[in-house]
């Protein structure tokens, strides 16, 4: 199998891994290596085992996954609002 983005760009490069996410075929530079910490439910609550997995994903899953957990959506204008060129 190829993988998936390099096939989007006419190259066929063999897949090393496969998307946790989205499930598409990724070549070594496509890949996109990530720790996941492993929970457990533990009488009322849940704990945090210390040892993490491992999660491979492409970097388009990458990029939707973070920007949930560390960018808000931009509301209206930022302390320097941008103004038209003309
Ligand atoms: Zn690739
Ligand atoms: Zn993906």
């Amino acid at each position: 199998m190829n993988c998936y983005d390099c096939q989007a760009a006419d190259r066929g490069v063999t897949a090393v891994a496969i998307c946790g996410s989205c499930g598409a075929a990724l070549c070594a530079v496509h890949a996109r290596t990530t720790s996941r910490s492993v929970h457990r439910v533990n009488g009322m609550g849940v704990a945090t085992l210390p040892l993490a997995a491992r999660r491979i994903t492409c970097f388009t899953c990458a990029r939707a996954e973070t920007q949930l957990q560390t960018e808000p959506p931009a509301t209206s204008g930022s302390s320097a609002p941008r103004r038209p060129s003309a």
